[in-house]
């Protein structure tokens, strides 16, 4: 008796969600403001900024729209209930409706003072008048300004559409859901404030490190803000960004995929059993690196796993010659570039004798 009801305030929850949040799938169906109303809000390379100002406005509208189409939804889903008659409703489902009707009214409210004299209220043309100083007369010229700078090709552009990062000739951007951040390249300073690190897995393609870098402006109007990049990207981004990058949480940036999949390499050789050396022998230093100890030993252990499936790995009767980090770098350098989704799993052969070994058959030496 209940489902219908239930099964309609699943269905209309999540898809709000998804219409909010925008998960790649929904993406790719048009299911955006930007797609839904792309006739009215017109092209982003030809007006940058008014782009955004009517982005920003209709989705202000649209989203505080979602609990009244849920209660309309319900009129027609649990009819029982005698929703479209208000007189015979009962007190939490006319709390909803009116609370629903206030959200509704007073973003309709907040876009329409948005939109006094030529949108001068709204928060984007805020941000453009605290731009304004010479060589800049008005704040329609700095839009202008942006504008033009957002249409050339060399333009420094990333991130996710609900957090894209712009860096332009002089201008640091980031384009979020209900705003445009922006700050002048000369008047902002750069810090690399956190680094998350995510490891090579099956479901994600790549390792990837996200970095976090607060963007500060000596401009007393502009608000500090985040931006989030892959560190691959960072060596571009500091092409195009030519305010100073202070790195003080001491992050290490992986630039590269190759050191990106050392993290996850080690890791997972922190899983494998360790090797206990023989007594009377010691540890050399590493022949590749000579700066530690070679403390890796390679143990054909993968067969014991899947005893039915032969594995092509051989036993390799080295003692141990390398450390961790010089053989990471081995079996990185022999995969194949494009595809690191399959670093992992693929076999490669022992830098000295050739005997092919798997990630599962390398040992910490102890
Ligand atoms: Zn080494
Ligand atoms: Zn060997
Ligand atoms: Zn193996």
């Amino acid at each position: 008796m209940e489902s219908p009801e239930l099964t309609f305030s699943l269905a209309y929850i999540s898809l709000s969600l998804c219409f909010v949040f925008t998960p790649n799938e929904f993406r790719s169906a048009g299911l955006t403001v930007q797609n839904l109303f792309s006739s009215w809000l017109g092209s982003e390379d030809v007006g940058f900024t008014q782009y955004h100002v009517r982005r920003t406005s209709i989705t202000v509208l649209v989203h505080s729209a979602l609990p009244l189409g849920y209660y309309m939804g319900m009129c027609i889903a649990a009819p029982e209930k005698n929703l479209c008659y208000i007189h015979q409703v009962s007190d939490s489902w006319r709390a909803f409706l009116f609370l629903s009707l206030c959200l509704q009214l007073a973003s309709w409210m907040l876009v329409i003072y948005w939109s006094c004299s030529h949108w001068h209220n709204h928060p984007i043309s805020r941000t453009l008048q605290a731009h304004v100083q010479p060589p800049h007369s008005s704040w329609g010229s700095v839009a202008a300004n942006i504008n033009d700078e957002f249409r050339r090709i060399d333009k420094f552009a990333t991130g996710a559409p609900g957090a894209r990062v712009i860096v332009t000739d002089s201008w640091v951007l980031k384009v979020t859901t209900y705003h445009v951040y922006m700050a002048l390249q000369n008047d902002c300073h750069v810090t690399v404030t956190e680094s998350r690190q995510h490891q090579l897995s099956p479901d994600l393609a790549a390792p990837a490190q996200i970095l976090t870098l607060r963007v500060d402006s000596i401009n007393p109007v502009v608000k500090p803000f985040d931006i989030r990049l892959n560190s691959t990207e960072y060596a571009e981004l500091r092409e195009k960004l030519h305010a100073p990058i202070r790195n003080s949480a001491n992050v290490v940036i992986h630039q590269t995929i190759s050191e990106l999949f050392l993290e996850t390499f080690k890791a997972q050789v922190d899983l494998n059993q360790v090797y206990t050396l023989p007594s009377g022998q010691d540890l050399e230093p590493c022949i590749g690196c000579m700066q530690v100890p070679a403390n890796t030993k390679l143990v054909r252990l993968c067969q014991a796993e899947g005893a039915d499936n032969e594995s092509e790995c051989q036993q390799c009767f080295c003692r141990p010659m390398w450390c961790l980090s010089c053989l990471g770098r081995w079996f990185a350098s022999r995969q194949d570039q494009q595809r690191p989704e399959t670093w992992l799993s693929s076999r490669v052969p022992c830098p000295t004798c050739r005997a092919k070994f798997c990630i599962l058959d390398i040992c910490a030496v102890h």
